[in-house]
């Protein structure tokens, strides 16, 4: 049960800056696959979503202008990929209300992102037990037959397969009403923050990809680590600094790195911490100058006209996929 052509759909919430988890976890290959999926790579922000956790509509909207600017500086073509809001497609609230009625309670509180929420003390809306189905509408509204997201989010869209599924069971198997979407997981690990929780915009553990100099440093310094005194040896295997270097290191560079820790030492000289830090630091600021310069262009007056055409011209495609999705499943169920 695949789309005649194979769509990739995936989001982002605007509720924070992105972050280096972000980046790793989805961004990266979201932009790759404008290349192999031209034409059918749709990517929203969430911003129905975010409602969940942001409540100051400037923040939103700052958020919200912020994510597309980051995509766009990062590489996302507009003539390959398509970027919307997913507020400008509300089709996928309607689909969520449809898919609620055949999705389980059971389901929804097996949700391991909405478990993690709640260990942290987010304190629970019904918007945030009910993100699975609506992340489900977003997806199987597009036609979305691949889904590029972090490990985090891999529970959600086995969520999503099992909601297309109950839906074709009741309405229409042949041919199906909706496709079913298949996860493309991210090769990375899940990206730890500061404090080697996820790392999560609503945590407050984030590393940004354009801070750079004394406000990058100081904020690579906050990274959790032990006490080893400078010049011990250090623990490499479970180190933070160690799974953020990975990121931006190849094996070469990581194997002189795990000698420095195993030694204490670098070029004869105490190796610590601080030293690991300050080689992170300077990874993600020559890992993101590029992107820094794009985005500087695109913060012009004429840049910012440029965000809000693409974002334009994103929804008016958008919506005409999930315009067609939603009278499939109005027929279907019989609510015409
Ligand atoms: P929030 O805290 O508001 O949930 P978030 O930082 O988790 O924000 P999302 O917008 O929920 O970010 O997720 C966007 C994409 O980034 C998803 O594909 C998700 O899997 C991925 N992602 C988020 N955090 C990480 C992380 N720490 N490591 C790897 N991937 C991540
Ligand atoms: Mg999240």
């Amino acid at each position: 049960m695949t789309s005649p052509t194979p769509r990739v759909v995936s989001g982002i919430q605007p509720s924070g800056t992105i972050h280096l988890g972000n980046y790793f976890g989805a961004i990266r290959q979201h932009i790759a696959l404008q290349d192999t999926h031209p034409g059918d790579a749709f990517y929203f922000i969430a911003d129905y979503h975010a409602l969940t956790t942001v409540r100051d509509p400037a923040v939103l909207r700052a958020h919200v202008f912020d994510s597309a600017l980051t995509y766009l500086a990062l590489g996302l073509d507009p003539a390959r990929a398509t970027l919307f809001r997913q507020s400008d497609v509300p089709e996928v609230t309607e689909l969520a209300w449809l898919l609620a009625t055949v999705t389980g309670m059971g389901l929804l509180e097996r949700a391991h992102s909405y478990k993690d929420k709640l260990a942290n003390n987010i304190t629970p809306s019904v918007g945030l037990f009910f993100y699975p189905v609506l992340m489900a509408a977003d997806i199987l509204a597009h036609d979305g037959t691949l889904v590029p997201v972090g490990k985090d989010q891999l529970q959600h869209v086995e969520m999503a397969q099992d909601m297309a599924t109950h839906f074709n069971e009741a309405y229409g198997r042949d041919p199906p009403v909706l496709y079913r979407p298949e996860p493309l997981p991210a090769k990375a690990a899940v990206v730890p923050g500061l404090d080697g929780r996820k790392m999560s915009k609503s945590y407050d553990n984030s590393l940004l990809l354009f801070e750079s100099g004394k406000p990058l440093r100081k904020r690579v310094g906050q990274i959790v680590t032990d006490s080893t005194p400078l010049g011990e040896p250090l623990p490499f295997a479970t180190c933070n600094v160690v799974a953020l270097l990975r990121l931006f290191c190849d094996d070469a560079e990581l194997a002189a790195i795990e000698t420095y820790y195993r030694d204490g030492r670098r070029d004869g000289a105490p190796f610590g911490y601080g030293h690991a830090k300050l080689l992170l630091a300077e990874k993600i600021e020559q890992h993101f100058a590029p992107a820094r310069a794009r985005r500087e262009q695109l913060l012009t007056p004429a840049g910012r006209a440029e965000i809000e055409a693409v974002l334009a011209r994103g929804a008016t495609k958008a919506r005409a996929v999930a315009s067609a999705t939603l009278a499939r499943c109005r027929r279907a169920c019989g609510l015409r």
